[in-house]
């Protein structure tokens, strides 16, 4: 149980607050995350660390020389936005190129590879890496598609070192791939964690049961089985990493034995005991093994053990020396002729000005309030909605939601303040969402309400036809970015039978409000009906079994939000029939 809070919506950002205060001489906070106090005296590349917190030391306790030159934070367990990704790394860079490396999940993929696009437009070189180590998340066949968890931190370790001998950005990425093909990880969970004012933990177990295959996410393990002896545990792990040895591996390995939070240091010198001559007498030498706490998930009871085949290549950066705020190693790494650098925040507030014609402003105004329904709407079923994400996801929907609505609202009553139409004020909304709500949810929302506003332009108020043609845009956006198809189990199977319908309807000149009406309608039966489905995409995927029985949080929030919306698109005199 996480006690220590003020308001539960501010522990992430106060966390960070104070982290950056106590190691004010390693780290600088900056919009979105932190970087190293000391810039390089040459160009090097910057590796960045990512995403999201509640994982401590990852990924902020991970900055300095050695290792990560900044890290994106975020949320709890929710990706960072595009926004935060792309200010840390302005922060970061040298000259040399920024990498982002960050564990396989559908929404830092996303927010990373947005804020990619945006530092290569301005002509930085960068890079992703995705760590995809946890075996139990999908077949060896669909490595790929593998979650990233502890092994995060061996893939980081290697990359840090490696940039700080001066490796250019594309030996540190080929490097970071190299180790994530030779990294594996298995878990075990024992107790979900529980979010700061939550009222339960994200998971639970039976008495004397464990999960086995845990995410980092608070996502419980893929199947429960009684809990073992700590020797039947070491062997149980250590036999599922061995069975996949990669081919033509070596016999030298960096070992981690991981502690999910609240697994004390004693209880896992007791499983070392079991793994570490397991390993021995299957023929390998153990590299400088850490035992102890490197990627966590809050206060859940858990432990998971990675393996890192090691080559010649691998082994001088895995034990390279390092110094941050939680993890030291060999003799001071600090390089020579580095400069601290001056504080200062990115980007002042931007003057706004907006052409729109007076039916845009007014429709504007309609708008804003369809948001603040949603608004209500939204805040109503937040613990709802993290309930249904807990079931094969982390939990974070409603409050990703609320935190998404809540930014857009009040950036669309500024928008009008400044006289924006309709188009202008969902596009400032939407990037308000998708900078604050973070996640996979967050950053499609953001995207397709931007999208819509870009559809319905600043020059009038759309007729029926006009707003069926925005609310294409808006699914054709959220299809295109994250590449859901119809029954992969997302917001997507909601969202296009609400357009298929409500462009129908209108075309056959039925009223707008009563299109609408009856397009919600069917995106909330939609919704329901995802029950059945088992996810393919986004953080259940690797939950599938568990997810069946549940709809989908992200077609459930969207069918609530499209139906208390409409009255307010599409009320009378709003939309010319
Ligand atoms: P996260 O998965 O990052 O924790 P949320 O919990 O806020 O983000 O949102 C989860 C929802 O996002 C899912 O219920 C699903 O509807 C939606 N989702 C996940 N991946 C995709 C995708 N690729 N395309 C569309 N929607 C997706
Ligand atoms: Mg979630």
């Amino acid at each position: 149980m996480t006690k220590i809070f003020n308001d539960p919506a501010d522990f992430a950002d106060e966390a960070l607050a104070g982290f950056c205060d106590l190691h004010a001489d390693l780290v600088r906070q900056v919009p979105g995350g932190a970087v190293r106090r000391r810039r390089p005296g040459q160009p090097k590349v910057a590796v960045l660390a990512g995403g999201g917190s509640g994982h401590y030391p990852a990924f902020a306790g991970l900055i300095g020389a050695g290792l990560a030159d900044g890290a994106v934070v975020g949320n709890i367990f929710t990706s960072p936005s595009a926004q935060q990704a792309y200010s840390v790394a302005k922060a970061a860079d040298s000259g040399a190129g920024v990498v982002f490396a960050y564990g396989n999940y559908a929404g830092d993929v996303l927010n990373f590879g947005l804020a990619s696009e945006r530092l290569a437009a301005e002509g930085i070189a960068v890079e992703n890496v995705l760590v995809t180590d946890d075996i139990a998340s999908a077949p060896p066949s669909e490595s790929a598609n593998r979650r990233g968890i502890a092994g995060d931190f061996a893939v980081f370790k290697i990359m840090g070192a490696a940039a700080e001998t001066g490796a250019t950005l594309a030996d540190v990425v080929r490097l970071g791939r190299k180790a994530n093909d030779l990294t594996r990880t298995i878990g075990s969970a024992f107790h979900g964690c529980t979010f700061p004012g939550a009222e339960a933990p994200l998971f639970t177990l039976k008495d004397k049961q464990m999960g086995l295959g845990l995410g980092i996410h608070g996502e419980p393990g893929l199947f429960d089985t009684d809990l073992p002896p700590a020797k039947e545990l070491g062997q149980e792990l250590v036999a599922r990493l061995l069975a996949e040895t990669p081919h033509g591996a070596g016999n030298r390995l960096a070992v981690i034995l991981n502690g999910l939070g609240s697994t004390k240091h004693e209880e896992l010198f007791v499983l070392w005991l079991t793994v570490a001559p397991l390993l021995r007498a299957a023929g390998y030498t153990l590299v400088m093994p850490e035992v102890g706490e490197l990627v966590t998930s809050l206060d859940m009871s858990g432990v998971s053990l990675t393996i890192t085949w090691l080559d010649e290549e691998l082994e001088p950066l895995w034990t390279a020396p390092a110094e941050t705020p939680a993890y030291r190693r060999g003799q001071s790494a600090v390089p020579s002729g580095g400069q601290l650098s001056a504080d200062g925040s990115d980007g002042g507030a931007v003057a706004m000005e907006f052409a729109a014609s007076s039916d845009s402003r007014n429709y504007a105004a309609s708008c804003a309030d369809a948001l603040k329904a949603a608004r209500t709407a939204l805040h109503d079923a937040e613990s709802r909605l993290g309930d249904m994400d807990a079931v094969a996801g982390d939990g974070d929907h409603g409050r990703g939601m609320v935190r998404g609505i809540d930014a857009a609202t009040i950036a669309a009553e500024r928008a009008l303040a400044h006289g924006a139409g309709a188009g202008d004020m969902l596009g400032a909304a939407g990037d308000a969402w998708a900078d604050r709500a973070g996640g996979t949810s967050g950053v499609l929302w953001g995207a397709g309400l931007r999208a819509f506003g870009e559809s319905l332009g600043n020059d009038q108020a759309p007729e029926a036809a006009e707003l069926a043609a925005a609310v294409a845009a808006f699914a054709a956006r959220i299809t295109t970015l994250g590449k859901a198809e119809a029954g992969d189990k997302t917001m997507v199977d909601a969202l296009l039978p609400f357009a298929e319908t409500f462009s129908e309807r209108v075309s056959e000149g039925v009223l707008p409000e009563r299109a609408w009406a009856k397009a919600a309608a069917v995106a909330t039966s939609a919704a329901e009906a995802t029950a059945s489905l088992r996810p393919l995409k986004g953080r259940a995927r690797p939950l599938a079994e568990k997810s069946l029985g549940t709809p989908d949080p992200g077609a459930t929030s969207l069918a609530m939000i499209f139906t208390v919306m409409g009255p307010h698109l599409v009320g009378v005199g709003k939309v010319a029939a």
